[in-house]
This record gives structure tokens, sequence and C-alpha cells, in this order.
């Protein structure tokens, strides 16, 4: 997959949403990129880079990534990665962490707040240590209690309730520190509400900064705190900060922080653990953060396709009968078999039991695609008849369409499905062959991208996952998604229908106010063997 990740993300954002994302260059080969775990739910977060009211320098806005790139610095701009990215394989920490129980994180593009006001967050009084804090300048950012009891968000918080706000800002004090002449809070955020700040002091891990703190963030708008669900090992997420690991040693000023992001999942379990356990009837009646988070609104369900290769003559998941099958060519070519899986969440949720599977971009790393004698692509059967919106396209590396960037090497299929044609609710398929060159399984490698809309034809869900040996064939299933590859959302993704910007704690139907149960997780560090 030699510097094949950041190509494709630039083809797969131009193939529906004409964005880029940042993920680059080449992962070690030991390093596992592909969840383990199947992404059943995901979650979105729109990040807000926090201005001053009238910004000249790039630096007159808060760092939004261990880069240290503002929204306006970054040459990709509001296409831009926020958190701790891993430069060597294009992975970020928090999306990592929280796959661990089966929740996929997508980002929208990067807002730009101008407001210097905004810029410095103050903690007014917390009731017990770090917890039960007010803040009346998050609230006011955060347009809290307001989204909580259904107001409609307004800019430059995301109009959809149930897309996190992450803003970053400069400072954050807490109220042990009232003059607020440099910040001391890392993150602040609402426990079981929508908002979360993150300060500049987060992106220095030589001071008190730390990889985790915007994944930790997101448990809290969760409803996970630092003593819930079984947190409080030092290995837990949503331990507190003055008692949770931080991976040792700390990396050198303007390093990169592959060595960070490969401790946690899936490459390590040393740190930022999260509990998993049984499903919860209610946060009261729960005793695992898997179980408790599964509770909020913030959760979309993710839909579920797979895609299948198998070698020529051999009975595959296919259906059709012998007599349909074509007169082989020679060499024959690979039977392709595309469908929707089920998923309990999924078909526990209209909108997405009926999210339509738009497109699918088969991406050959290693073998081609080859119809030169223009009858290997043959459809055998497809549900509906006909499920494809056109003849499915290939594409080379060194054109300019789909597989733009890629290099001579990489080819890609590009199959674009009729509104409403492949649903989980309806069972839809597609099967057929197409020459590839070798034409045989054990010769080709490669990703494969999958899009969804929802019944109403906007973006719903996109993930990639790579094709893997299996059952003699090479299969790729979407929930078991590639990290590294970071497909964005688009900005007015509209959530799932009728959940909350909370968990629901029964019998209230509404959100509960979080204004006086903030969370400050202060600059502070458990010391570990071997800090400094
Ligand atoms: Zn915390």
């Amino acid at each position: 997959m030699r510097d094949s990740i950041s190509p494709l993300c630039r083809m797969v954002g131009s193939v529906l949403f004409a964005a880029a994302c940042l993920a680059s260059g080449a992962a070690p080969a030991q390093v596992s990129t592909t969840s383990p775990v199947p992404m059943t739910h995901f979650f979105v977060v729109q990040p807000v880079d926090v201005c001053t009211d009238n910004p000249r320098l790039t630096t007159d806005c808060a760092y939004i990534n261990n880069s240290f790139q503002t929204v306006r610095s970054s040459p990709t701009g509001a296409n831009t990665l926020v958190g701790f990215l891993d430069p060597a394989t294009g992975m970020l920490a928090h999306r990592n962490i929280w796959s661990q129980i089966g929740l996929d994180f997508r980002q929208t593009p990067v807002v730009q707040y101008n407001s210097t006001v905004s810029q410095t967050l103050k903690v007014d009084s917390c009731s017990s240590g770090t917890t039960g804090c007010t803040s009346g300048s998050f609230s006011t950012l955060a347009q809290q209690p307001g989204i909580a009891n259904g107001a409609t968000p307004t800019f430059p918080r995301n109009t959809t309730a149930t897309t996190m706000n992450m803003f970053f800002v400069k400072n954050i004090c807490s109220a042990l520190n009232p003059n607020c002449t440099s910040g001391s809070v890392d993150g602040f955020s609402a426990l079981n509400g929508n908002g979360i700040a993150i300060a500049n002091l987060t992106f220095f891990p030589q001071s008190t900064g730390r990889p985790d703190t915007p994944a930790h963030e997101m448990g809290h708008n969760f409803a996970d705190d630092h003593n819930t669900f079984g947190a409080g090992p030092s290995t837990n997420l949503m331990t507190a900060g003055s008692s949770r690991t931080v991976p040792l040693p700390l990396p050198a000023a303007g390093s990169k922080m592959d060595q960070w992001v490969l401790q946690v999942f899936p490459n390590g379990s040393a740190a930022d653990l999260l509990t998993v356990g049984a499903s919860c009837p209610s946060l009261s009646a729960c005793n695992n953060q898997q179980g408790a988070t599964q509770l909020s609104g913030f959760l979309n369900a993710s839909p579920q396709a797979t895609t299948s290769l198998f070698p020529p003559g051999e009975e595959g998941a296919s259906t059709q009968t012998a007599a349909a099958r074509q007169p082989s060519n020679n060499p024959p070519p690979i039977e392709f078999f595309i469908d929707v899986g089920f998923a309990d969440a999924c078909n526990a949720s209209p909108v997405c039991a009926n999210a339509s599977l738009a497109e699918v971009v088969i991406v050959l790393t290693q073998g081609k695609f080859d119809n030169s004698s223009g009858s290997s692509l043959q459809i055998f059967d497809q549900r509906p008849n006909p499920a494809l919106a056109k003849r499915p396209d290939i594409r080379h590396g060194n054109g300019n369409d789909a597989c733009e960037g890629f290099g001579p090497t990489t080819w890609c299929l590009d199959l674009n499905f009729i509104p409403g044609a492949l649903t989980a609710a309806n069972g839809g398929f597609l099967d057929f062959t197409i020459g590839t060159k070798p034409s045989t399984i054990d010769g080709l490698q490669g990703t494969v991208c999958y899009f969804w809309e929802s019944p109403s034809g906007t973006p719903y869900y996109n993930s990639c996952a790579d094709l893997s040996s299996q059952f003699g064939g090479l299969v790729s299933n979407s929930q078991m998604v590639n990290l590294a590859i970071n497909p964005p959302i688009p900005l007015n993704f509209a959530g799932t229908p009728g959940n909350k910007p909370c968990t629901l704690i029964p019998p209230s139907g509404t959100c509960p106010d979080p204004t006086s149960s903030y969370t400050d997780d202060s600059a502070e560090r458990a010391p570990a063997s071997g800090e400094r």
C-alpha cells in the first residue's frame, strides 16, 4: 500500500463529497489499520476553530491538531483532520480509541468562528474537584442549555443537534486560576450533553497535553464519567487525568505521534481502554462503558455491505445457475458479489435500514482491472433489476477521475447504484464478473469504499474496508473499517431522526440541563514510571 492512502483519501473525497482528507503515507507492515471489531454505530463531530474577531495571522486561531495547524494555516483548510493524527499511518487517536467498542468516528469540515472573547474559557466553579462545574463562557459557546432543551443549534454550532460540537480554543482556565493569564485545563465538556472544548495545551505533550483528550471529552458527552461504568483504573479512557496512564516516553517536541497512536486500539492495550459488556436498558442499570455509550442519542447505526471475489469457476455467494453463467473467457474472469447485510442496530433504525448503498469503489492496489476483451464485464444477476445506475467505470491511476493520483499501478472499479436499490431492508445485491490481471485471487489486493445515502438522498455513512483472504476468495466487510482512511462527512449530515442530543434518563423524555455538571479535565497527569 505504498503511498496509496493519501491518494485514496483524495479519491474517496472526490467521488462523492468533493473534499480531501489528510491521511498519508504507508503503515509499517506490523501495524494494523483494520478494526477487528465491526463498527455497528458511528458518531459525527463538527470541529470549530475559534479565532480572533479579525484574524490576520494563521496563529490568530487555536490549534486543531498535533501538527499545530489552524483552519487558516492548514493547506487543506476546512478539510483538515483534527486531534492527534499519526502521520505514519493516517490514523487518528480518538477514532481508534472509540473503535474498540464498535463506534466509528466521522468528522465534518472545520468551521471557523471569529470570536476573541471565546478563545479563552473560564471555569466558574466546581462542586467537587473537577466535576459538577459551571462556566458561563462555555455555556455561551456551546449554546447550552438551549441545545439540551430542544433549541435549533445556531452558527457556529452544527445545525444537527446530535452532531457533537468540538471547539478548539486557546486557553481554558480552572476555577483555581481566575486571573487566567495562561490556560491550565486541557479539555472541558458537557457530561451527557453536546459540547466539548479543547485547549491549545492539549497539543503540547511535553507540558500536559495528551493524545487521548479529544476521545476522553467525547466520552463525557456520551455520559461516561471518571468513576462510572468501570472507569477508574489507570488504563481506562475515562479515568480522571490525575490517575490516567500516559504512554511513555513522551514524544520529543515536533516529533511524530505514531508511538502514542500505536499504543491504543487496535495496536495496543496499554492505554485508553473501555469496559465492554452487554447492552443496558438504562444508564442507572448499566455496569460497562460499551453498554452505557450505546444508549447515547449521538450514535447512528452503521449499515453493512460485503464485497466478495471468487476464483473463476468456484461456487461463491453467487446465486446464479450454471446455465446462466456466460461462456468462459480465456482466462475466465473473477466473480464479484456485492450485497447488503443484516445488522441488528441498523435494522432497528429506520434511517439506517432504508439507507441506500449509492456507490462502491473497488480499489486494486495490487493487480488491475482489465476489460480489454470488451466482454469480461458480465452481470449475472442483480436485485432489483436493474440495480446499477450505469455501466461500471474502470479508472486508472494515471487518469484524472476517481483514481486520480494513485499512480500507474492502481486501478479502480466505480459502481453507481440506483437510489434505493440496495438497502438493508430490501436485501439487494449485484453479481458480476470482470477481467483482472492476474486472473487469480492470489495476485489481487486492495480496498473497497462504500458510500451510503439516506432515503432523502443525502450522504449518510461511508467507510473503506480492505480485502482479506477468506473462504478461498477475497472479502471486504464494510464494518471492518480501515482506520487509516478517514472519508469526511458533509456539514449537513442530518443524523438519526428522533435522537436527542444526550442519553435520556427515564422516565424523562428530554435531555438534562448540563450547565451545572460540566467536567474540567485539568492539566494534571498521573506520574507514570519513567516520566521525567
Ligand atoms: Zn474528564
